[in-house]
C-alpha cells in the first residue's frame, strides 16, 4: 500500500487591524495544539494551560509561518502584515499561500485597508473564506457585513453558518450545511462543541438561509439543481464538494461567524479551511523565469526533481541566527544538500531545517514540494529571492516593489555605533529589501528610504531599539526624482592622463523624455563592429550609474531615454574608463540642456470618515494640495478617494484623528511621480 501523504493547507489570515487576527490565531493554535497532543500524549492540564500562559505573558504569534495540525491535516499559517505601508510584504505572503481566511469585525465590517489587501488577494487569485468575528459586541450585525462584503469586495459571499442572537445574547451558530445548532461551553474555553437539533422558533430562519445556500449552489451544480427541483434530499458531501470547487475557482466566498474572544465559532473555521481551501497539489503550476535564458518556465510542483523554493521572510534570531522561511515549489530541500541562491548566483549549504510551531520548533530533514519550513544559516539569500538546484537557475518572484518615496538621515554617535549601524542595516535589508540605503556624497550621512512614514518608523525603531545603535535621526524627507522635458543631443570628449597613461574617448548621446512612469532606457545605435563590446559595456555602466546619481539636485533620474549615437576613439588612447567617464559626464551635460525638472511623489489616499466630518476632512485635504477623485457613501461613513503630494501629507494620521475624534481611518500608497507644483 502506498504511504499516505499528509494533507497540507498553506493559509494566511487577512484582516484589518483590530478585527481579531491575533485573538483568532491564538484560539486556533490552542485548539489544534490540544487535539494534536491529546491524540499522542495526554498531558492533561499542561496543554490546557498553554494558552493562558502565553496570554499572561502577552506573547502573540511572532513566527512568519506556524505549523499546526487539525484532523490529521497540516495547516501552515503564514503571517500577512495588515498595513498597506508593507504592500510588498503583503504581496509576497499572498504568493506563498494557497488560501486565506478574511476576518471581519461584525461591527466595523469591511474597512478600507481590508479592501486594499482583498484586492491584492484578487490579483493573485487566492481562494478565500470569510469569518465574521466579534458577534458578541454591541452593534454586531452579521447580515449587514455579508452585504458589505458583496458590495465593497465584489465577492459572492455564501453564509454557511449564521449566528444565534447577537451582542450580549450571542449564543452560538446554526450550521446551514448540517442544519444543526452549535454551542460552546465557557468552562473548557470552548473546546467541546455541543451539537443539537435546531429549536422550533429558529426553524424558519434556518430554512430560509439553507434555501438561499442551495439556491446559490445550484448555479454551480446541475446535480444540486435537479435534486432541489425534485425536492429530494441533497447529500452533505455534494454540498461541500460544490462549495469547495466554487471557492477554489474564486466564484464563492463561504462565510462563517463567531466570537473568538468568547471562544465561539473557531473550530468550524478550521473545518472550513480543510473543506474549502485547496491543498498545494490542486493548484495550477506556476510560471518562473529562467535566470540565464530569460524565458518563462513552468514549474510542475509534483513531478520535477529539481528543487525550487522562494524565500518569503527572513528573521534574525539571537540564538539561532538567520531564519530563512521558505516555500518549496518543486523537488525538495534536504539537510546536507547544496543549492544555489539564484539572485546572488552563489552556492548555499543547507545545514539545518526547522518546522516552526506556536511555542516550539522541530528539527526536520527535508522540506518537500508544497511545504513551508525554515532553513538556518543561509549566507546570501534575501527576502523575495529564489533557491534552486544547481544547474536549474530559475527565478520565482518577479515583482515590482513600490518606490521608496520618503527618507530619513541617520547619524551614528560614535565609531562603535557606526559599525553596529552597518551590521543592523545589512541584517534588516536581508529581511526587507524594500527600503534603500545610500550615502549622501556631500555630507557622508546615511540616508534610509522607505515606502511611507510608518515603514521608515519601523525600520528606524528596530535600528535604535533592537540593534541598540545610538544615533541622531533626522526628520523624514520626501525623495524627489529628476527628469527632463525636451530632447537634446550632446557630444562629450574626455581626455586625461592617468598614472602616466593617456585615456581618451568621445561619445555623442541623445537624451529624450519618456512618458511618466515608463522608466529609464539606454540603447546603443552603434554596431559592435564599430565600437567593441567592452567599450559598449563601459558606456552602459556610465549611463546606468548616472541615472541613480541624478542631474542637478542629485535625486535619481527617471523616465529618460538615452541613445548612444556616435562614438569616436583612437586605438592607442581608448580605454573602458575613458568611455565610462565620458558617458557619465555626457549624460549630465545633455540633461542639463534638456530642461531638467524636479518630480515629487503623489500619493493615493483613501479615507474613511464619519459623514458629519466629511466636509472638514475634504477642506483639510485641499489645503494640503489634495484632489478628491471620488466619494462613496457607506452607512454613517464616507469613503473619500484622493490624490495628494506626499510632502503635504506628513503627520496626516494625527490630523485625521483630531478632525474626526479618532473615528477616521486612512490608507496611503505611492501612486506616481509628477512635476513639482510651485506652491511647495
Ligand atoms: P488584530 O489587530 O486583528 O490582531 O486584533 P486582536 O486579536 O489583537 O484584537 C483586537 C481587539 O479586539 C482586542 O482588544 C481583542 O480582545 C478584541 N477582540 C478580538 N476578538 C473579539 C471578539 O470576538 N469579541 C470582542 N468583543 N472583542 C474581540
Ligand atoms: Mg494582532
Amino acid at each position: 500500500m502506498a504511504k499516505q501523504k499528509t494533507a497540507i493547507r498553506n493559509i494566511g489570515i487577512i484582516a484589518h487591524i483590530d478585527a481579531g487576527k491575533t485573538t483568532t490565531t491564538e484560539r486556533v493554535l490552542f485548539y489544534t495544539h490540544k487535539s494534536h497532543r491529546m491524540g499522542e500524549v495526554d498531558e492533561g492540564t499542561a496543554t490546557m494551560d498553554w494558552m493562558t500562559q502565553e496570554q499572561n505573558r502577552g506573547i502573540t504569534i511572532v513566527s512568519a509561518a506556524t505549523t499546526c495540525y487539525w484532523r490529521k491535516t497540516k495547516i501552515n499559517i503564514i503571517d500577512t502584515p495588515g498595513h498597506v505601508d508593507f504592500t510588498a510584504e503583503v504581496e509576497r505572503s499572498l504568493r506563498v499561500l494557497d488560501g486565506a481566511v478574511g476576518i471581519f469585525c461584525a461591527v466595523g465590517g469591511v474597512e478600507p485597508q481590508s479592501e486594499t489587501v482583498w484586492h491584492q488577494a484578487d490579483r493573485y487569485r487566492v481562494p478565500c473564506i470569510a469569518y465574521i468575528n466579534k458577534m458578541d459586541r454591541v452593534g454586531a450585525d452579521f447580515f449587514a457585513v455579508v452585504n458589505e462584503i458583496r458590495e465593497k469586495l465584489t465577492a459572492n459571499p455564501l453564509p454557511v453558518s449564521i449566528p444565534i442572537g447577537k451582542d450580549s445574547s450571542y449564543e452560538g451558530n446554526i450550521d446551514l450545511i448540517n442544519m444543526k445548532e452549535l454551542h460552546w461551553d465557557i468552562d473548557d474555553e470552548g473546546s467541546e462543541i455541543r451539537i443539537s437539533d435546531i429549536r422550533d422558533d429558529l426553524q424558519p430562519l434556518a430554512n430560509e438561509w439553507h434555501d438561499k445556500l442551495l439556491d446559490a449552489l445550484s448555479a454551480f451544480s446541475e446535480e444540486i439543481t435537479d435534486l432541489y427541483l425534485e425536492s429530494r434530499e441533497i447529500p452533505t458531501e455534494l454540498i461541500i464538494s460544490t462549495i469547495r470547487k466554487a471557492t477554489i475557482a474564486r466564484e464563492l466566498l463561504p462565510v462563517l461567524v463567531g466570537s473568538s474572544l468568547k471562544n465561539k465559532g473557531v473550530q468550524p473555521v478550521l473545518d472550513a479551511i480543510l473543506a474549502y481551501l485547496p491543498s498545494p497539489e490542486e493548484l495550477k503550476p506556476i510560471i518562473a523565469l529562467h535566470a540565464k535564458k530569460n524565458n518563462p518556465i513552468t514549474i510542475n510542483r509534483e513531478e520535477m526533481e529539481q528543487c525550487s523554493a522562494l524565500v518569503f521572510k527572513i528573521q534574525h534570531d539571537r540564538e539561532m541566527g538567520t531564519l530563512c522561511y521558505l516555500r518549496v515549489y518543486s523537488g525538495s530541500i534536504k539537510t546536507g544538500s547544496v543549492l544555489i541562491s539564484v539572485n546572488a548566483a552563489k552556492k548555499e549549504r543547507i545545514n539545518r531545517l526547522l518546522r516552526m510551531h506556536a511555542n516550539n520548533h522541530e528539527q526536520i530533514s527535508e522540506i518537500k514540494a508544497g511545504e513551508i519550513g525554515v532553513a538556518i544559516g543561509l549566507k546570501f539569500a534575501r527576502t523575495g529571492e529564489t533557491l534552486a538546484s544547481e544547474g536549474f537557475p530559475i527565478i520565482l518572484e518577479m515583482m515590482n516593489f513600490p518606490e521608496p518615496v520618503i527618507s530619513v538621515a541617520i547619524e551614528p554617535k560614535t565609531m562603535g555605533d557606526q559599525d553596529k549601524l552597518r551590521n543592523a542595516l545589512a541584517n534588516l535589508h536581508k529581511e526587507d529589501p524594500t527600503f534603500d540605503v545610500r550615502e549622501n556624497d556631500e555630507t557622508g550621512q546615511l540616508i534610509i528610504s522607505g515606502m511611507g512614514e510608518l515603514h521608515l518608523d519601523v525600520v528606524v525603531t528596530r535600528i535604535l531599539e533592537e540593534y541598540k545603535v545610538d544615533a541622531n535621526v533626522g526628520k523624514p524627507q520626501v525623495s524627489y526624482r529628476e527628469s527632463i522635458t525636451s530632447a537634446e543631443t550632446h557630444t562629450e570628449f574626455y581626455h586625461r592622463a592617468l598614472a602616466g597613461k593617456e585615456h581618451a574617448a568621445s561619445v555623442t548621446l541623445k537624451v529624450e523624455p519618456q512618458r511618466r512612469g515608463e522608466g529609464n532606457l539606454f540603447v546603443s545605435e552603434i554596431s559592435p563592429t564599430v565600437l567593441p563590446a567592452s567599450y559598449q559595456e563601459a558606456v552602459r555602466r556610465g549611463i546606468i550609474g548616472s541615472f541613480s546619481s541624478g542631474i542637478v539636485m542629485g535625486y535619481p533620474a527617471v523616465d529618460i531615454k538615452v541613445s548612444l549615437i556616435k562614438a569616436e576613439f583612437q586605438e592607442t588612447t581608448a580605454s573602458e574608463i575613458a568611455f565610462e567617464i565620458s558617458s557619465s559626464l555626457g549624460f549630465d551635460n545633455a540633461c542639463r540642456k534638456a530642461g531638467p525638472i524636479l518630480l515629487e511623489p503623489l500619493m493615493q489616499v483613501d479615507i474613511m470618515c464619519p459623514s458629519e466630518q466629511v466636509g472638514d476632512v475634504i477642506s483639510n485635504l485641499s489645503q494640503r494640495g489634495g484632489h478628491v477623485e471620488s466619494m462613496e457613501s457607506r452607512p454613517a461613513y464616507e469613503l473619500v478617494k484622493a490624490k495628494a503630494p506626499l510632502i503635504k501629507m506628513f503627520g496626516y494620521s494625527t490630523a485625521l484623528r483630531s478632525l474626526t475624534q479618532g473615528r477616521g481611518t486612512f490608507s496611503m500608497e505611492f501612486s506616481h511621480f509628477m512635476e513639482r507644483s510651485n506652491s511647495n
